[in-house]
């Protein structure tokens, strides 16, 4: 097997499950609490949640026929896999009672198919009581966590009308933790008002999450939102304004990948939605794969390695 620069979350997944892992988007219809009003109004400047959905998984469908909607789906793209984990991405799936979140969880887990559960949600839609739940499924089952923290910034949190700070998020992780429950993160490069040196030091906060794996995704500009407004109002603020290009992210990615612990399994780089979702996108709708291959073959022609420069 290729020995990469970094460690690879599909490979570490591979080790934990004993086989080849494909996941399944999964749609429960859980609200956000960051539009209804209990955290806050109009959500996330960034957020269109149609953007996070493949065609496959509307919340409209009951669970078991999404499952083998999916299962159908990757198979006519001759996609195998040795276990199928279930998705749920969409929206905060954390947030609802435990009944109700124990009951879908259930749903999802005990179809024959699946072989694990991964939630993503905020890092402000967690209790003890939903902790509890998903410790008692991982004894059976692989569960791991997924929080949208987006940036280790305050001020950007704020910014962007995320509702929650870092602390908030550095807690939901030490208690998912605790748990005994991998955890993952998602990060968004190039948020307002954060240049190129703010997104490298952050890693190092990053970097005491204790988190299991890590996303990476590139801030794309969706139409009709709040940040569409702001980006025609002044993209000066945007690290990806006009000239950003491919060969520049995959630099930074590599400063990034080069910063961060080797504990932390990288599962993405970039991110991919329909075009006509994307008012602006700095790299053009660049496919995962093509960018993971550009930031391999470079960090492995210059001998980088991840976390080559942490002291
Ligand atoms: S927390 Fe997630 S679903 Fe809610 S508004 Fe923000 S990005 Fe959208």
């Amino acid at each position: 097997m290729e020995q990469l620069p970094y460690l690879d979350y599909g490979s570490v997944m591979r080790r934990k499950l004993g086989g080849r892992m494909q996941k399944l988007a999964i749609d429960a219809g859980f609200s956000c609490p960051n539009r209804d009003g209990k955290v806050g109004h109009g959500g996330c400047t960034f957020c269109l949640g149609e953007a996070f959905s493949p065609s496959y998984c509307r919340s409209s469908k009951e669970l078991t026929q999404q499952i083998e909607s999916a299962l159908r789906f990757h198979a006519s793209r001759g996609r195998s896999a040795d276990y199928f984990v279930a998705y749920m991405q969409s929206g905060s799936n954390t947030y609802a009672d435990t009944l109700t979140l124990e009951r879908t969880y259930n749903a999802i887990i005990s179809h024959p198919a699946i072989s694990g559960l991964i939630v993503g949600t905020r890092p402000d839609c967690i209790t003890p009581e939903i902790l509890q739940l998903l410790e008692d499924i991982s004894k059976c089952k692989y569960v791991a966590v997924e929080y949208g923290i987006e940036s280790v910034y305050d001020s950007t949190l704020s910014h962007v009308n995320r509702g929650h700070d870092f602390a908030t998020a550095s807690y939901a992780v030490a208690e998912t933790k605790a748990r005994g429950i991998d955890v993952g993160a998602h990060f968004i490069i190039g948020l307002p008002n954060e240049s190129r040196s703010d997104i490298l030091e952050g890693i190092s906060h990053i970097n005491t999450l204790g988190i299991d794996f890590v996303k990476f995704h590139q801030l794309q500009i969706y139409h009709s939102t709040a940040m569409e407004r702001e980006w025609n109002e002044d993209p000066e603020r945007f690290l990806f304004n006009h000239n950003f290009n491919i060969k520049e992210y995959s630099e930074l990615m590599i400063d990034i990948i080069r910063r961060l612990s080797p504990s932390i399994a990288i599962e993405r780089m970039v991110s991919q939605a329909p075009r006509h979702l994307i008012a602006h996108s700095p790299l053009g709708g660049i496919r995962p794969d093509e960018l993971r291959n550009i930031v391999i073959s470079k960090m492995q022609n210059r001998g980088y390695k991840q976390g080559d420069l942490l002291l």
